[in-house]
């Protein structure tokens, strides 16, 4: 099925994230988390992409297994190292296998800061893909702005440039300030970007996720949050609660403002999911 169709009946949907594995020896573990996730029947499900690509197979293959089990997948590609062949190859995989749904991202710029080969943004691999068959196409969004724009409002009119280049919906980068999600939807309805906006929602299940969330896309931490993780970061399953507590009262907030798509960065833990969908077991 496609998401833009999930997505259009209108009713709060809840989705996890899975990421694949870097190695053959984690396939099964991270396959059998998938497949616990799976069980939990979210409106999809997607699957993250390795920046180098060197592990698409697997993003392919746990995306297969989770259509197994009825689930919709979305399979996240990018593209900046990546070269027109390889990202051909894995539509086509992705095609023959029938999975319908494309997360088309950049991708991070290689470390080493080698310069982008083929495609230097995400429109261009969204524009490709739109031409390659029919997919449903999803990108992502950054409520706080991308690390690289030089400011919010530029970043939006590169966003309105991926929807203009066929994407159907787009997800946000976590945040743990809803307000600042609420401003950006109505900033982006007035440059005339009208996509479903999926939002992200991260559960911070252990302090050490804090430094690399903020290192990596310096997401605003608010004193609450920050509160939590002081109070209870030394204590692991304390912090546990805590961080799921925080990302249910999130998504409750969401949705009585009439956000539906909910999107949770699962982080390959099933026992996160379950607790959150079960929190959420009277409302969606
Ligand atoms: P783009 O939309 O291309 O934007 C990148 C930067 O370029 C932005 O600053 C933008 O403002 C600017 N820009 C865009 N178009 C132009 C233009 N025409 N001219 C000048 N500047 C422009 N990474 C992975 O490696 N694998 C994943 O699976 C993955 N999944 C993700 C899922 C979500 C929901 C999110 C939010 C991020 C994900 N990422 C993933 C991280 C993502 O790859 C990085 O944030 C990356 O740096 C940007 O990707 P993008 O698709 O947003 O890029």
């Amino acid at each position: 099925m496609k998401i833009r169709d999930i997505l259009a009946a209108g009713n709060p949907t809840l989705s996890f994230e899975v990421f694949p594995p870097k190695t053959v020896d984690a396939y099964e573990p991270v396959e059998r988390a998938a497949c616990e996730i799976a069980k939990l029947k979210p409106a999809f499900m997607s699957v993250t992409y390795g920046a180098g690509g060197g592990t698409s197979r697997y993003t392919v293959d746990i995306a297969d297994t989770i259509k197994g089990y009825g689930v919709t997948p979305l399979a996240h590609l990018t593209c900046v190292s990546s070269t027109r062949e390889k990202v051909h190859q894995v539509l086509d995989e992705l095609k023959s296998r029938g999975i319908e749904n494309v997360l088309a991202l950049r991708g991070d710029l290689p470390a080493d800061g080698e310069t982008p080969r083929e495609y230097r943004y995400a429109s261009q691999l969204i524009r490709e893909i739109k031409e390659s068959g029919d997919f449903c196409i999803g990108a992502a969004c950054y409520p706080e702005g991308h690390v690289e724009s030089a400011n919010k409002s530029v970043d939006m009119d590169y966003l309105k440039e991926k929807v203009e280049a066929g994407c159907d919906f787009v997800t946000t980068q976590m945040f743990f300030d809803n307000s600042i999600l609420y401003s950006y939807l109505y900033r982006i309805r007035e440059k005339g970007i009208t996509v479903p906006v999926i939002a992200g929602i991260m559960p911070v299940t252990n302090a050490k996720q804090i430094s690399r969330i903020t290192g990596m896309s310096g997401t605003y931490l608010p004193a609450r949050f920050k509160a939590i993780v002081d109070r209870f970061g030394d204590n692991p399953a304390a912090m546990k609660q805590a961080g799921i507590a925080y990302a249910t009262d999130q998504i409750i907030d969401l949705i009585a403002n009439g956000v539906n798509g909910i999107h949770v960065y699962s982080m390959n833990k099933p026992d996160v999911a379950a607790r959150i969908r079960e929190n959420l077991s009277e409302i969606l």
